[in-house]
Parts: C-alpha cells; structure tokens; sequence
C-alpha cells in the first residue's frame, strides 16, 4: 500500500486496495468465520505464528479496512476496532492496568469515561486520581503514584470543549514512565494529532464525527509503538510469559507491537467488545469525507458562535476560538480548527433554555453529538437530571447550558432557527 502524505488521501485512499478485479469499494464480510484446508495453518493462527483471520472475535476483514485507515490517519502503528467507544477506553485499561494499579485522568472529560474510571473500574480495584487540567505540571505529577500506570486526557472535552495542554502531560506521563492516552473524539485526525504532541495511544468514539451520520457505534484504539514496554519495570504482564499463551512474552515476540498484540490476543479474546463488519464498513465509507465534513463543521461552528456571543438575549457562549475563551491560546497551539460543538446560556436561566429548545425546529433534541445534523442538548433536565441543583453546577453543568453540535447545513439556516428560538423568549 502506498504511503500517503495528506490526510484527505489517506481518508479516501487508505486501508484497501483493490486487486486486479476485485471490488472498488472494500466488501462487508459479514462471516464469523474462516475456512483452512490444514490443521497446522489454523493451529499456527491459534499460537500466533501466523497471522490472517480465524474468527471474528479476533480480527475482521471489514474491521481491518477501518483499522488501518483510522491508524494511518492518526500516525499510528496499528489500530484496534472496538464495538463503541466505551469499549476502546476499555480495552485501553485492561491492557495496561491489573487490580490494584492507578490512571490519572484529567476531570474534565466525556461523562461515560467519568462513570467507566471512577466507578467501574474503581470497583474492580483500578483507581483514578482525576486532576485539574489547568493546574501546573508539579501539582498534576503530585496525583502519580507507584503503581500508577496510565494518564489519560480528551483532546477537546465533551461537552465543555476545552482544550488539552498535551505537553504537559505528556511531560508527566515521560517524568512517571508510563503511557500518556488521549481521547481525540471531537477533534478528529484532521484536526488535531494527539501523536505529534506526546500522547503514545489515542483512543476514539467513531460514533461521533468519525462516523458523522449518526447510524454506527463504533471506538478505536490506535498505538504510536514508541513507549518501551520492554524497558519499563512497570508492565511485567508485557515482559514475562502469559500462561494462557504457552508462555509467550509480548515484548519478545511482537516488538513494537507488543501493546496492539497484548490488546487483541489478550483483552479482545477474553472480553469480546469487537466491532461489528457492518459498523466498520459505514464508518470506513464515511471516513472518506471527514476532512470536509470538519472542515465545514468548525466553520459553521465558528459563526454561530460569534453570532450567539453578541445576540442581546444570550449570556454567554463557550467555545475555544472565542475571543474572550480562556482557552484561545491552547486551541491555536493545538488544533487547526474548533469543531462543532460548543455550550451557551440563554438569559432567563433553567426556565428560558427550556423554552428557547421547545421553539427550535432545524435543531432537534438529541442525546447525540457529532453528525451532520444540527442538535441541542439541555443538560440539567436530561444526561445530568439525577444530579441536585448544586451538584450540577460544581460539574460545571449550569441551569441554563445548552450544547449545541453544529451540522453541516447552510449556517444562514441554523442561525435563523436559532434567531426565531430566542425571539420567542
Ligand atoms: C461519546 C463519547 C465517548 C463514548 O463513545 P460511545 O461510542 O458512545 O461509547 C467517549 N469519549 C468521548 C469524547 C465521547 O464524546
């Protein structure tokens, strides 16, 4: 396969490349299965001698298309597709951490990922510490621990977009000796490359603007092969032999592969969040106009932004190319572009979000973010409901928050909805 130098390339180009005859567009092998005519083929596949797809569980032919394109736009090494992207978090965790070992995660990231640290992982003996992700490097290096095995960061936080200092993480993760994981949702590829700034994984939820159309879930995980697992003393299972692969060691055999072989033949086999063919194939097929579709987005986005930060009935707007963002100078450092999400406070509080959501037509009322269709979301009286008033606001959910996912359609279009929105109030 060549090697592509632009991302609008790879995201057309990458992942499948047609024999003589053979379909122009990768095929969805819907099969659970593969056929072998020799015992020791299928039994080298078993032992990791060989590699080619025996079972679905594993690998996927579909998948694989997505996967290699997902890494080739990231600049990764290699990539694995998950059923959604709570899974990718998963499965990022379970190759790293055992019971008993310590994340520090910045606090402001996507809700899901707070519940699956704090509470679920917390239960089965892997804690997190959740930092302050403007507070200094000494003060964040202060949450690591000796058995702390992972720092994890979101690129552009869901839903309060803001936007991650990736240097001064990294220089934690580099100064504790363990890996530094972003989650690039929001921005994308085309928008931010979490491996030029530190991050050594990146893990995705394809179902937002990877997808874009709001129709497959799906997650990624996606490794840069440089943090060397054979040089830490932090990461035995990666250095000494896994009994349930007669013994293998993953640094031994796979090298630079040792995370992805270990996050497959181990936490894939026993967990089974794979990526359904059908999901990898919609994505794979969407993918291909992700670089426009952000593009059009973060301008769409942008406008509206501006356009709500001086409407007469609005109190605040949040969204990191703002002038007044204090997170301005980070989106110019970090990202080409904002993306489509942003939060604004209408005036009148709790009662006039309300009001102002009821009386929006183009924008429809969705728990989904991320697709080409413009989208609202109130907060308080929905995802964050069973939180009191109080509690609300020390998430940073205020009574009158609403977020909106900026489509692609027509920007004079959403303004307008917007505009009759407000002059209801
Ligand atoms: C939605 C989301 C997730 C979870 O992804 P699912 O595909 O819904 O499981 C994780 N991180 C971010 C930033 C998200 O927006």
């Amino acid at each position: 396969m060549e090697n592509f130098k632009h991302l609008e390339t790879i995201a057309v180009q990458a992942g499948y490349e047609p024999q003589n005859g053979q379909p122009r567009v990768a095929p969805i092998v819907q099969s659970t299965t593969y056929a072998y005519d020799d015992a020791q083929a299928m039994a080298d596949l078993f032992d990791l001698k060989a590699s080619g797809h025996f079972y679905t569980r594993l690998s996927n032919p579909t998948v694989e298309v997505l996967e290699k394109k997902m890494a080739a736009l990231e600049g990764g090494i290699g990539a694995m597709g998950t059923s959604s992207g709570q899974s990718a978090t998963t499965a990022l965790v379970l190759t790293l951490c055992n019971s008993g070992d310590h994340i520090v995660s910045t606090s402001t990231i996507y809700g899901g990922t707070t519940n699956l640290l704090g509470h679920s992982f917390e239960k089965l003996g892997i804690q997190t510490t959740f930092v302050d992700q403007t507070a200094s490097e000494e003060e964040i290096f202060a949450a690591v621990r000796p058995n702390t095995k992972l720092i994890f960061g979101e690129a552009l936080s869901n839903p309060s977009v803001k936007v991650l200092d990736f240097e001064k993480f990294a220089r934690v993760a580099r100064r504790a000796g363990v890996p530094f994981a972003v989650d690039n949702t929001f921005p994308t590829p085309f928008l931010c490359r979490p491996f030029d700034f530190g991050a050594n994984m990146i893990v995705h939820s394809t179902s937002k603007y990877s997808d874009g159309h709001a129709c497959a879930l799906g997650g990624m995980l996606i490794d840069k092969g440089d943090f060397d697992f054979a040089a830490s003393d932090k990461f035995p299972a990666f250095n000494t032999p896994d009994e349930s692969y007669h013994g293998l060691v993953y640094t031994k055999t796979f090298g630079k592969f040792a995370f992805l072989a270990k996050a497959r033949s181990h936490v894939m086999r026993d967990f089974g969040m794979m990526m359904s063919p059908q999901n990898a194939w919609l994505t794979n097929m969407n993918l291909e106009t992700l670089g426009l579709r952000m593009e059009r987005h973060s301008y769409n986005a942008k406008l509206l932004a501006e356009h709500l930060s001086q409407h007469p009935k609005v109190e605040w707007v949040n969204y990191p190319s703002l002038a007044n963002s204090p997170d301005r100078e980070l989106a110019k450092k970090y990202l080409k572009a904002c993306s489509g999400v942003m939060t604004f406070g209408p005036k009148g509080g709790r009662a006039a979000a309300e009001k102002l959501m009821n009386s929006l037509k183009l924008a429809k009322i969705v728990t989904h973010v991320a697709d080409t269709r413009t989208c609202v979301l109130h907060p308080a009286s929905t995802t964050h409901r069973q939180l009191s008033d109080s509690e609300q606001i020390a998430t940073g959910i205020l009574p009158e928050l609403i977020r909106i996912s900026c489509g692609i359609e027509h920007i004079d279009d959403i303004i307008a909805d917007f505009d009759q929105a407000l002059a209801a109030l």
